[in-house]
């Protein structure tokens, strides 16, 4: 079968095993087929050998979490991110993964009213009870949501869709720090309802093109776009290689997560009293290893918080991975508690974590997670609340 994979890419890969340390699948099971190169390996059997796409082979294709922490480890630069996605791309096409429930699943994240609706019905449920643990829901869904206002035109902030309807007090924490740093914030809204990054890891490149297109079409020219979740903040600015042409390689260029955004204005921001707080940083794969812009967390935040900690388990995933969690509890938790093991060995009071998934994963089994701007907009806003007075 032809996966339509770059033999080039695809024989970048010498074989070496440098990666399988930073897999997670690998980790947790030592299995050669849940890690990198016997991914690699499988794709080439595939498309060079015609071997048959088993469902051996399509289980180590959808055990990938796709978190690409073997890219950073691998010598020969082997761009596994994009073959994994051509893969499932092509097998998506060939319908032979990602059924019809998860293609109709992600349908309601490109309509903001549908996916209030849901969020609504799914609050109610959670209140009743009624959400099975799968789902990894630690806290009360928010019934009702406060309205994201402009305050100006020199950044959009990029709002999304399930972040938006489950934790939009992150987006308003963002706000009012980017505000307190001297920026006029434009939040996106229903102007870009869905960045298409879950899509696009089912194998739904199509459609993710299409809501990257129609947010090309719709944000104005020139202004950045921020992102405060590192899943989002990864798939548009991979939307240049994505879509493959120069307007949308601009785009991408014009995204910018928003620790990397604020890191370069950092003297912009008020100096406050630190929070008395020790904080570990739990660096989201897609800052970490796809955006590479993970130290920006440390520079940004390290002035708000009394102290922060470094985990020792060199950004190994956490599990989330988009729906990852949903589809593969399993593994998913396997890989998550080595995750929290680290966490515990630095006893912090919290967890900066600058990607929802991870955090809302984390959050399921008590880790105290909290998004980096959250932090930074308490320390702010407690240095200038006025004195209660007593008198
Ligand atoms: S992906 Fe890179 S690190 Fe992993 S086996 Fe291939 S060449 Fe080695
Ligand atoms: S993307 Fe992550 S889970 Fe997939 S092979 Fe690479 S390290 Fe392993």
């Amino acid at each position: 079968m032809d996966l339509h994979l770059d033999p080039d890419d695809l024989n970048t890969c010498v074989q070496c095993g440098l990666c399988l340390p930073h897999c997670p699948t690998f980790r947790v099971t030592g299995d050669e087929t849940m890690s990198p190169r016997g991914r690699i390996q499988l794709m080439r059997e595939v498309q060079n050998n015609d071997v048959p796409v088993t469902d051996e082979v399509l289980r180590s294709f959808e055990t990938c979490v796709q978190c690409r922490g073997c890219e950073p480890a691998c010598p020969s630069s082997v761009p596994f991110g994009h073959l994994m996605e051509q893969t499932r791309e092509t097998l998506a096409d060939a319908n032979m993964i990602t059924p019809t429930w998860q293609r109709l699943a992600f349908k309601p994240l490109e309509h903001p009213g549908l996916l209030q609706i849901g969020s609504k019905a799914l609050a109610v449920a959670q209140r009743a009870k009624l959400v099975p643990k799968r789902l990894g829901l630690s806290e009360a869904l928010p019934l009702r949501r406060d309205q994201l206002v402009s305050s100006g035109t020199d950044v959009y902030l990029f709002t999304g869709c399930v972040m938006d309807a489950w934790q939009r007090d992150v987006h308003q924490a963002g706000q009012r720090v980017l505000e307190a740093a001297g920026f006029g914030v434009t939040p996106t809204g229903d102007l870009a309802p869905c960045c298409g990054a879950l899509q696009a890891h089912a194998g739904l490149a199509d459609d993710t093109r299409r809501l990257a297109k129609s947010m090309m079409d719709t944000l104005e020219p020139d202004r950045p776009i921020l992102v405060d979740s590192a899943g989002c903040g990864a798939a548009m600015k991979d939307y240049g290689h994505l879509i493959g042409t120069a307007e949308a390689a601009a785009f991408s260029a014009r995204v910018f997560d928003i620790q990397e955004w604020l890191a370069d204005h950092v003297q912009s921001l008020p100096q406050v009293e630190p929070l008395d707080l020790l904080v570990a940083v739990q660096d989201p794969c897609h800052l970490r290893h796809v955006q590479r812009v993970h130290l920006a967390t440390r520079e940004v935040l390290a002035p708000f918080v009394r102290e922060l900690v470094e985990l020792d388990d060199e950004g190994l995933c956490c599990g989330a991975g988009g729906a990852y969690s949903v589809l593969e509890p399993e593994l998913a938790g396997q890989i998550r508690e080595r995750k929290v093991a680290s966490i515990a060995r630095v006893r912090p009071d919290s967890v900066a974590s600058a990607n929802p998934g991870c955090s809302m994963h984390l959050a399921a089994v008590g880790v105290p997670t909290v998004h980096p701007m959250q932090l930074i907009d308490r320390a702010i806003t407690e240095a200038t609340r006025p004195p209660l007075d007593h008198e």
